[in-house]
């Protein structure tokens, strides 16, 4: 059927090119971008013409940021610029921004080391978080994905602050808040216990 309609078939090409895009819901999606009306249509283009054009990545955090505009983080005097908080992508960033327990900078490395993805520490922005280690960075708090990469990740960086007295620490590996410890995985009860704290 769908063969009949080439146009559709161009458009959903496209579709399938956007991650995170569940192909059980393309069918779905491609009948709401075709019951759109044209006003609806251009506004949708326009929107996501202008955020391609205008929104850029801040050269010190690399959060995205208005071009032309200050970054909403890096030039934030109430932020606390002794604390920088390390993440793989903006989206760990939105979750800690979201608890409202953190009040100092962040740095966005853009993923992580991952050899069998062909990506290599020049490709993130390792270089430019050393360079950010200056005498006013007390320490680099590292919120990262709880994968084997994103540890091996905060090994390469540690170990590239060799001679630099910052403090490294990571967040705290355990029981998810709410949960019956009987469900709960091996490893992380393993790692809670060791990581444990005074009540
Ligand atoms: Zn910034």
């Amino acid at each position: 059927m769908i063969d009949k309609l080439p146009t559709v078939k161009k458009l959903m090409r496209h579709l399938q090119q956007v991650p995170f895009l569940a192909s059980k819901n393309m069918y779905r999606v491609t009948s709401y971008f075709l019951q759109l009306d044209d006003e609806r249509i251009e506004q949708f283009c326009r929107a996501l013409k202008e955020a391609k054009a205008r929104v850029v990545l801040c050269q010190t955090c690399f959060v995205w940021q208005e071009q032309n505009e200050q970054c909403s983080f890096c030039f934030d005097k109430s932020r606390d610029s002794s604390i920088i908080c390390v993440v793989e992508t903006w989206h760990e960033l939105l979750v800690i921004e979201r608890t409202e327990a953190f009040r100092g900078l962040y740095h966005v490395l853009g993923g992580v080391i991952s050899p069998l993805e062909g990506v290599g520490p020049k490709d993130l922005k390792i270089e430019e978080l050393i360079v950010r280690v200056t005498s006013g960075v007390v320490e680099l708090v590292f919120a990262m994905n709880q994968t084997p990469e994103g540890e091996a990740t905060v090994a390469f960086i540690a170990r590239k602050l060799h001679g630099k007295t910052v403090k490294v620490s990571c967040l705290a590996k355990g029981i998810p808040i709410g949960s019956n410890l009987e469900f709960v995985d091996r490893l992380t009860v393993g790692k809670a216990l060791a990581d444990r704290k005074l009540f």
